[in-house]
């Protein structure tokens, strides 16, 4: 078993690595295809090896609940929200227009793959106080998904204990901005270099 999750150790899940070099496909932009098995068809069993080292990676914490975004985060945190003990996964949901009733928290987020800037909300009831939450999310680029679920966890005044991403793209600057935050964040894979013209990718 691989060790990780201590500080200053970068640790990676290596068949993930593996299946990404395999299967992956880099375009341009600083985009990493993953649709044969992360986020168009998905790989089940894959998704529970990831969900059992978040689960060992954040055993110290008493997560009762994961916080995800649709729609490529939510096979994950299914398969998380079993492998944690079959807790309640809630996802925020892209909306047209914002709720102004008062039965949602909201806050916008800006697509880095589609480079548009959409309302997402959460139910009140799904996320209190009381939670002690586990974000899961497919990709890590500039953090603009991560700061609007942090967003949420704070406006609900729930805990956040932390973040676990599939893959972290750590040319760009999302996760050095959670980590200054002093967030704890967990990427299984941290690509550092990605080369479109040649298919290159470099792994943290
Ligand atoms: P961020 O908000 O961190 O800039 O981007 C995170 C979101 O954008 C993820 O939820 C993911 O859906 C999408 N994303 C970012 N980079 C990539 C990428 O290289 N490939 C794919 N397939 N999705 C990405």
């Amino acid at each position: 078993m691989p060790q990780g999750g201590e500080k200053d150790e970068v640790f990676c899940m290596k068949e993930l690595e593996e299946r990404i070099l395999k299967d992956g496909g880099v375009k341009a932009g600083g985009v990493l295809k993953v649709d044969s098995f992360l986020n168009h068809q998905l790989d089940v069993g894959l998704y529970r090896k990831m969900a059992q080292e978040w689960k060992r990676l954040f055993e110290d914490c008493n997560i009762n609940k994961i916080l995800t975004i649709e729609a490529s985060g939510i096979g994950l945190a299914c398969v998380a929200g079993e492998v944690f003990g079959d807790i309640p996964v809630v996802f925020a949901k892209k909306a047209q227009s914002i709720n102004i009733d008062g039965e949602v928290y909201s806050t916008k987020i800006e697509s880095f793959t589609h480079k548009k800037v959409y309302d997402v909300i959460l139910s009140r009831k799904y996320l209190t106080s009381e939670d002690h939450v586990l974000i899961i999310d497919d990709f890590l680029a500039n953090g603009c998904a991560l700061n609007g679920l942090i967003d949420l966890v704070s406006e609900a005044g729930a805990t956040l204990e932390g973040i676990g991403i599939a893959i972290e793209k750590g040319f760009q600057k999302g996760g050095k901005m959670i980590r200054d935050r002093g967030i704890r964040l967990e990427s299984l894979a941290i690509i550092d270099k990605m080369d479109d013209e040649t298919g290159a990718i470099t792994f943290r």
